[in-house]
């Protein structure tokens, strides 16, 4: 995910996924999708850290007060009728990818995104990027 803070393609994430950056935080809509809740968030630090642990107060506060912003945002742009945040640190945790990073998921009634948690699959960016024009129009306001 350094590959994307630093303005390059971070397969399966391509710079065309971002919609929003600043200073200190990057967003973009994540390459993984499970079936009823398409075009979920990601939301990391631009600097290198690992997972939560090692994530300084004033930084995961950076991460976190943008997820609230953006659990706000997909109530807007997606009408979904509810929202989950998932971080994840370690194998044992989940954690997949190395640098700290933050879901937030639109969620349906009865989406079962719980028990569906081996139904997903790769998307390409080309579907992601409606999701992006939506979350564009909303932080760039
Ligand atoms: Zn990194």
């Amino acid at each position: 995910m350094c590959g994307l803070v630093k303005g390059k393609n971070d397969q399966p994430s391509k710079q065309s996924d971002i919609f929003y950056r600043d200073d200190f935080i990057t967003a973009y809509i994540s390459p993984k999708w499970w079936k009823n809740n398409p075009g979920h968030v990601i939301v990391i630090p631009n600097t290198h850290v690992e997972s939560l642990y090692d994530t300084p107060d004033d930084l995961s506060n950076k991460v976190n007060s943008f997820v609230k912003k953006v659990a706000i945002a997909l109530k807007e742009a997606y009408r979904c009728d509810g929202t989950s945040i998932r971080q994840h640190n370690e194998p044992a945790g989940n954690q997949d990818i190395w640098h700290f990073h933050v879901h937030v998921f639109p969620r349906y009634t009865n989406d079962n995104l719980y028990k569906l948690h081996d139904d997903f699959r790769w998307t390409t960016s080309e579907e992601r990027m409606p999701y992006v024009k939506k979350l564009k129009e909303i932080f760039l306001k």
